[in-house]
């Protein structure tokens, strides 16, 4: 018998109890050996020469943006189609976001829409690699390239995530990825920012840490810093998580591919497709439903069995604080909206069995058939 099914789940074995209970056991929790091994650890399996962790994804990005010195006054253009925080890490600074409309297929920003949306204010891109499906990274660095723009990753969804064959993360000036516990990895809460560029990674590591300088003083601050440190019970947990990331992303493929296979031939069910020249990493799992099912209906019949779903995700740009401050409304981004009422998020985790999918898909049917 099947209880309940969550949404997500971390995949924590004992291995990462023990490095936590060691970092523990150790006293010292903060500013140790064990984030910087989960740096050096990271910065190689992307391919990129630094990576400073920090707090969570969201300060991650805030830091990329105030490293790039993006200020009020500027814009940056970015997808409506995301977690908040991608857009939200631009207003910290005063400057504004700007959506481009998204592809139907990839979900992910329209390389076609951003040129009608840069302007003498326009300073960078930032792309989101959303549900773990890169964008057209080619496109979008030859626009950026054109209109001496910068271009920051928000890649929190699409660790070890490859646009043709090369990893996401590794395009923009600086790329962002977070490890709250529904991610592919976790550190509990956590994030990554990676960079070639020795400049904004000195400037993370000051700006995370009270705006410290390196080899200055604990009571001497060259900027207005924050706290973003991640702590070292974290990182602990990090590292051994990363030891597992080859296997967690294989598991999730075939838990995803499984998935694929029973939902394709269900009526009203559309499965995300594969997207050329690119790699998807597994993040969520989510479907679109037909116009003509009642989605409401469907995520509260699978609730009362027990199954956990969401609608991933709402456009940003009608959220109520976002119509409060830039007048947006239904209708702008017309792509991004049918999207966004038409998909939904089913269980998927690393460890989900094949009992558990075949339950979620054969409730999923029924309750489409009533809706029908
Ligand atoms: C998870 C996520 C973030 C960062 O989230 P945190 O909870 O702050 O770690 C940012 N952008 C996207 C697209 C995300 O999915």
């Amino acid at each position: 018998m099947i209880k309940t099914i969550p949404l997500s789940k971390p995949f924590i074995g004992e291995e990462e109890m023990n490095a936590v209970r060691d970092v523990l056991r150790s006293g010292q929790l903060s500013l140790g050996p064990k984030v910087i091994e989960f740096e050096k650890m990271f910065a190689s399996l992307i391919g990129v020469k630094y990576a400073a962790a920090v707090n969570s994804g969201t300060a991650g990005l805030h830091l990329c943006i105030k490293a790039l010195g993006l200020k009020e006054g500027d814009e940056v253009i970015t997808s409506p189609f995301s977690f908040i925080a991608s857009a939200n890490s631009i207003i910290y600074e005063g400057a504004k976001p700007v959506f481009a409309d998204i592809g139907e297929n990839t979900l992910n920003i329209d390389p076609g829409k951003i040129e009608e949306k840069i302007t003498k204010k326009t300073k960078a891109i930032l792309a989101v690699h959303i549900f773990g499906q890169p964008c057209e990274m080619d496109k979008i660095m030859n626009i950026a390239k054109k209109h001496s723009l910068a271009v920051i990753e928000d890649a929190c969804e699409a660790v070890c995530a490859e646009y043709k064959g090369r990893k996401a993360g590794t395009f923009g000036i600086a790329s962002v990825f977070a490890f709250y516990p529904n991610k592919q990895i976790t550190t509990g809460e956590g994030g990554m920012v990676c960079t070639n560029d020795e400049k904004i990674h000195s400037a993370a590591k000051m700006l995370r840490n009270q705006g410290r300088k390196e080899d200055g003083g604990w009571l001497s601050h060259e900027a207005i810093g924050y706290n973003y440190r991640l702590n070292e019970m974290s990182a602990a947990l990090g590292v051994e998580q990363l030891k597992k990331l080859k296997k967690i992303l294989e598991m999730r493929e075939a838990v995803a591919e499984k998935y694929n296979e029973k939902l394709k031939h269900i009526k009203g069910v559309t499965i995300l497709g594969k997207i050329k020249d690119t790699k998807r990493s597994w993040f969520v799992y989510v479907i679109r439903l037909d116009k003509n099912i009642d989605r409401k209906k469907i995520i509260e019949q699978l609730k009362a069995e027990g199954i956990s779903t969401n609608i991933y995700l709402p456009p940003i740009h009608l959220q109520p604080i976002y119509k409060k401050m830039f007048g947006y409304k239904e209708g702008d981004f017309p792509v991004c909206e049918r999207v966004s009422s038409s998909t939904l998020a089913l269980p998927f985790y690393t460890q989900m069995a094949d009992e558990e999918i075949n339950y979620v898909c054969e409730k999923l049917k029924i309750a489409i058939g009533k809706s029908g």
